[in-house]
């Protein structure tokens, strides 16, 4: 390194290194905007000789559009002034095509600091400007269909609770009507209950429904939790049910994650209450804990309550999909449903581990901050 050094002036080497960058275009402009000196690398990218391009102006290579707003004259002015200009703008090749370029351009100046012409680097940028461009696209049809979604339910769910409250109040009369009568009319009170209770459940479904399809479009206060507190705000919540289960919980080491509080609490307390209904004959056992398994926390919310059968270990997180019905045990199947939203929120992943007879483990992971690693 010493020896080429000296080998080669300061001149030589900058001449050596600006013909011989091929991913870059680096050309010299006069004060005016003149080209005056063109590489290897503007050859290649923006398609002219070194003959056909040498004194011409470098307007030559903006875009009409912003010819017309003057914005080459602008950069030149930039630069002259405060020593340099950054941009990132189309410009044009030889043959018409537009290339998405990063652009610096610095003034040079001599010894009294008068400006004696500019050296420009451009870079093509044009897939990835290509790639930032189908993600935003992406995002933005995302936002709207989820956009659509939320308002086809909120609409949906006015329109099929307002019938449906009507027919709620005019069971509610026929039935107080009845009530009392003779023997005879024993059945049709029986089928005034049976269609309220399916009326509520409907209207239940739609609550749910309705709150399910809006989860995720608040989520903006990811900050440190700690999930230690969180599963005592859930088992706050459940209080009733724990008691009145008897239900021994027992939590092992649990971490501070990033994430939404209200929802990590949710996502706990739809885990317990699952784990408290569906239990078998025998004393309650709970057990969460967290362990860090390559860059992620591992959760796991263990009982040794009924079990899940194989077959239905992905179905469970599907809205609506219950294994057992109404009358057995409360709920309308969108617990698990949230559960998994809630974790991909946070950029994690849940499933279960069960035994039918035997108890049930739910996993679920959340990225790992850089520390806990
Ligand atoms: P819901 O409890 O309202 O039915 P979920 O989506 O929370 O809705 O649960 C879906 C189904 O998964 C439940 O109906 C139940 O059959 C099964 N399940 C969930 N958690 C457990 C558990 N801890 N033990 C056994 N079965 C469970």
């Amino acid at each position: 390194m010493k020896d080429f050094k000296n080998l080669l002036s300061v001149e030589e080497r900058l001449e050596l290194l600006m013909h011989n960058v091929k991913d870059h275009a680096i050309f010299f402009l006069d004060p005016d905007g003149i080209i005056i000196d063109w590489n290897l690398g503007a050859e290649r990218i923006l398609g002219y000789k070194e003959n056909e391009i040498i004194g011409k102006s470098v307007d030559i290579l903006f875009t009409k559009e912003d010819n017309a707003t003057g914005d080459s004259k602008h950069e030149l002015t930039t630069a002259a002034e405060s020593g340099r200009a950054e941009d990132e703008r189309w410009h044009v090749r030889k043959d018409g095509s537009r290339f998405w370029a990063l652009g610096v351009l610095e003034s040079l100046k001599d010894d009294k600091g008068k400006l004696q012409g500019f050296a420009k680097i451009l870079r093509d940028f044009t897939e990835r400007k290509k790639a930032e461009e189908a993600v935003a696209k992406k995002t933005e049809e995302l936002e709207r269909s989820n956009k659509e979604l939320e308002q086809f339910a909120h609409i949906a769910s006015h329109d099929l609770k307002s019938p449906l409250r009507t027919i709620n109040n005019y069971l509610g009369l026929a039935h107080d009507n009845v009530k009392g009568r003779r023997e005879k009319d024993k059945d049709t009170n029986n089928y005034l209950n049976r269609a309220m209770e399916a009326s509520q459940r409907l209207m239940a479904l739609i609550d749910d429904l309705l709150n399910y399809a809006k989860l995720g479009r608040e989520v903006a206060n990811f900050s440190d939790v700690d999930c230690a507190t969180v599963v005592k705000m859930a088992r706050r919540a459940l209080n009733k049910q724990i008691t009145d289960s008897f239900a021994e919980i027992t939590t092992g080491y649990l971490p501070i994650v990033k994430g939404d509080e209200g929802l990590l609490v949710l996502l706990f307390q739809n885990l317990l209450e699952n784990a408290i209904k569906y239990r078998r004959d025998e004393p309650l056992k709970i057990h969460i804990e967290a362990k860090v398994i390559q860059h992620e926390w591992l959760f796991s919310v263990n009982d040794n309550g009924l079990g899940i059968e194989p077959t239905y270990w992905e179905k469970i997180f599907q809205a609506f999909q219950r294994l057992y019905n109404k009358s057995q045990y409360p709920g309308t199947g969108i617990g698990l449903a949230i559960c998994q939203k809630i974790v991909s929120l946070h950029g994690g992943r849940i499933w279960v581990d069960s035994r039918l007879g035997h108890g049930s483990t739910f996993f679920f992971t959340l990225p790992a901050s850089a520390s806990d690693k």
